[in-house]
């Protein structure tokens, strides 16, 4: 039975074991009742006691509890302790209102302390009813004029009252509140503060459902206003909030808790890396944003440009990129294969090909074959536009592998494109005598089992497939190497299963979406960077023309044109089949529709997701050889695929593509050295975002700058459906908006880094723990000590 104590100061000292049982912290308020048989019974009180400054917190405050421990890691542990307190033991917080909280995935003191206002009201002043805008929201003082239940033409009643102060009148409506009600407390005369969004109807201002706070007879309002320090005369904070949550109790929430449990925040990033970018500390900067100072700029504050915002999104992109640079770092260290370059297939391939490698193909292969040479497992991510020419390198990095005596596993995002890397592939590793196979998902029974023991003896040199390579089924004898095409597709954990696949495999990771900068840098940090910015000579830039659905003819004009030179065409749409509620044309609609009508003498096929592989190859062998003029195909021949003698591609509703999707889509034009077109055909309503991407295609063909324009566009959230692949979860950081400062964070980390590479100097520790519980499971981040 754990033993109760009194302190000197009469405080009871609670032990360890009995502090966990009742779930309190030092600092927390246990209330003592006499229960049976004089029984002491403790509870945790709801009443917290605000935590003592944070100097005494060591000292005095801790002594107790383990008074012969370092100070620091006591101190900090605490304070890690009570960052985890759970909401119900907030002043004020109910069960009911921690429930709401809860829904708003605020569970404990640290979700409140970075559950940040998404808008802030300027309440620093009360605003005359004549100057009230349209469109904001604000703070004024009225007298009630009139009151009643009144009714809209077409019958529907609401209650609406008059409201005037010296200079002018505003209604206010209310559309479901019961008028016996509000006529007791909307009596005219009567004064008060009302707050809400000011909203304009033909003449009339008003605003729906406002907040209101009565004066008593024969009180100012500017007493009022002082009384309530939290909820006027200030820039208050405007929090997310979930049904039945309102703002003032999160305000007085959010205040309880900042007051409280603001010490406990650690300031971890080393006042040498925050000073010189002149960045306040976390604790200012969290308590800046609930509780704004009276001199903060209001438009700053909702951009999130605050100096504040600048030092929690520098905070977040820290760890993040401290936990890439200690990754990256590790797998420098793993012991991995180191290849010999022996040029012995390679050369032979050289000699096979009609054309010359170019120079950007050449220095990115040797950025790879230095990182195949050394004993550590290269990561690597290479960058290139359509066309530059990546399944080259690819496959002259493979040879490197298969040189040695290694295996290569080569992942495409789609079957169609496993299947065209398999024929580009076999096509020359059956001249140099390497055995490819492929695996697919369709594939079954003997096939299979044979294709599979061909991979376990070793005996197929290149394993190409889509994620079918890395199930559990598919064992390698030898795996020195993995290919993984178009990256952002795939997770970052994909890219961990296909290492588990052989013993520390080198790790090459292709993209043909170019990826900006920032997200590169947020994504892909702990790999290295190859850019192939050259295409093969001989391309001349797709010409690109938006066209209206008034000009169909003389787009079909276009195609015509092109076939009859003996050129192909792509017609695009967006989805298979026509749906009631759409007016969408439909692939396999559009297709019957073309050889019926427009070109009746051509050669049309049609592609789309929903057919059998099997199918799908047929038709993409057919057009690959010329047996069709025209291919109808909905994105599935969206990346990767190549067909030179392809010049025109029509893009029908191209304004329902996303901007890197149109890119790619293109990029199947301008593969050869003829002039190529791209028509964007579109209806002609056309929204903002929609115009602008289309623009952007009209005047650049810069995969880079395209990548860049999108992002803006969409935000990194959408950007490529990246979520799904591995973005971070940032609360304050953007990555668009804050690009700067994540440079600046990279920066730092890495250098960090470098000078104390275990992070074992003074103060690093820390830094390594709070690493470990942000990312240290997303990041798959192994630390000793
Ligand atoms: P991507 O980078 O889009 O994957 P590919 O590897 O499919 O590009 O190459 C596009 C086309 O360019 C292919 O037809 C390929 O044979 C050709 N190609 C690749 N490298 C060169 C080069 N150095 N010179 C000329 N053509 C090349
Ligand atoms: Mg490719």
């Amino acid at each position: 039975m754990p033993k109760l104590t009194l302190s000197a100061e009469n405080a009871l000292i609670i032990p360890p074991e009995l502090r966990n049982h009742l779930g309190v912290g030092p600092g927390d308020a246990v209330s003592v009742e006499m229960g049976e048989k004089g029984m002491l019974v403790l509870r945790a009180s709801r009443e917290s006691v605000p935590l003592p400054p944070r100097e005494k917190e060591s000292g005095a405050a801790a002594g107790p509890v383990h008074p012969q421990e370092d100070g620091a890691a006591l101190k900090e542990a605490i304070a890690r302790k009570n960052l985890q307190t759970r909401m119900q033991f907030i002043k004020g917080v109910g069960p009911k209102l921690s429930e709401l909280l809860e829904k708003r995935g605020v569970m404990c003191v640290e979700d409140a302390l970075y559950l940040l206002p998404h808008r802030y009201e300027d309440r620093r002043e009360l605003t005359p009813i004549v100057r009230l805008k349209p469109g904001t929201s604000a703070v004024f003082s009225g007298k009630v004029l009139s009151a009643d239940i009144t009714a809209t033409k077409g019958g529907r009643r609401f209650f609406e009252a008059l409201v005037a102060d010296d200079s002018g009148t505003i209604a206010f409506k209310w559309f479901n509140a019961n008028p016996t009600f509000m006529k007791r407390v909307w009596k005219p005369g009567r004064s008060g503060i009302f707050t809400g969004e000011v909203s304009q109807f033909g003449y009339q201002r008003e605003v729906h459902h406002p907040d209101v706070e009565w004066l008593e007879e024969g009180k100012r309002v500017q007493d009022v206003l002082a009384a309530d320090p939290v909820n006027f005369g200030r820039i208050v904070p405007v929090y997310p909030l979930t049904e039945g949550l309102g703002q003032k109790v999160m305000r007085k929430v959010m205040k309880e808790v900042v007051d409280g449990f603001l010490g406990s925040l650690q300031e971890l990033v080393p006042a040498a890396i925050l000073e010189p970018l002149s960045l306040p500390g976390l604790r200012q900067s969290v308590r800046d944003l609930h509780l704004p100072p009276p001199e903060a700029g209001l438009d700053d504050l909702n951009q999130g440009r605050t100096p504040a915002h600048r030092a929690i999104a520098f905070d977040e992109f820290f760890f993040w990129e401290l936990g890439l640079a200690l990754k990256k770092r590790g797998v420098a260290l793993e012991e991995g294969i180191a290849f010999q370059v022996t040029h012995r297939y390679t050369k032979q391939l050289a000699r096979l090909l009609p054309f010359e490698l170019t120079g950007a193909q050449r220095r990115v292969l040797s950025e790879i074959k230095t990182d195949m040479m050394a004993p550590h497992p290269m990561h690597r991510l290479v960058q290139g536009d359509v066309g530059s020419g990546k399944t080259l390198v690819a496959l002259m990095a493979a040879l490197v592998a298969v040189e040695n005596g290694y295996q290569v596993a080569i992942m495409a995002p789609t079957e169609i494109l496993a299947e065209q890397h398999w024929h580009t592939i076999h096509r020359f590793c059956t001249e140099l005598g390497i055995e490819t196979v492929l695996i697919t998902a369709g594939m079954k029974g003997k096939a299979k089992s044979e294709v599979l023991a061909r991979v376990a003896n070793g005996s197929a040199q290149i394993v190409i497939g889509t994620h079918a390579v890395i199930q559990e089924k598919v064992e390698f004898a030898r795996l020195g190497l993995g290919i993984i095409d178009e990256q952002h597709r795939f997770g970052v954990l994909q890219r961990g299963v296909l290492r588990k696949k052989g013993c520390n495999p080198d790790i090459l990771v292709m993209t043909a979406t170019p990826i900006p900068r920032t997200l590169a840098m947020t994504l892909f940090g702990d790999l290295s960077l190859s850019v192939i910015d050259e295409l093969p000579p001989g391309r001349t830039p797709v010409e690109t023309r938006i066209a209206f659905e008034s000009r169909r003819s003389q787009v079909y004009a276009a195609i015509r044109d092109e076939v009859r030179q003996g050129r192909q065409a792509y017609v695009i749409y967006p989805l298979v089949e026509e749906t009631e509620k759409s007016d969408l044309k439909a692939a396999s609609q559009m297709a019957e529709l073309l050889s019926r009508d427009v070109f009746p003498d051509l050669r049309i096929g049609l592609l789309h997701g929903r057919m059998a592989p099997d199918e799908k190859e047929t038709v993409m062998g057919s057009f690959k050889a010329r047996d069709l003029d025209i291919l109808v195909s909905t994105t599935v021949i969206e990346v990767g695929i190549d067909v030179p003698n392809a010049t025109v591609m029509v893009i029908e509703h191209a304004e329902r593509f996303g901007l890197s999707q149109l890119h790619q889509l293109r990029g199947r034009v301008g593969r050869g050295s003829a002039r190529s077109r791209c028509i964007l055909l579109t209806a002609g309503k056309l929204s903002e975002d929609g115009e602008r991407r289309l623009k952007v295609m009209e005047s650049t063909t810069d995969g880079f700058r395209i990548a860049e324009a999108d992002l803006e566009i969409r935000g990194p959230g959408d950007f490529l459906g990246i979520r799904q692949s591995g973005m971070p979860d940032f609360r304050v950081a953007n990555i668009l908006r804050d690009g700067s400062l994540l440079e600046q964070a990279r920066q730092a980390a890495f250098g960090l880094l470098e000078r104390d590479p275990e992070l074992s100097a003074a103060g690093h520790a820390s830094l390594k723990d709070e690493l470990l519980r942000r990312w240290g499971q997303r990041l798959e981040l192994a630390l000793i000590g």
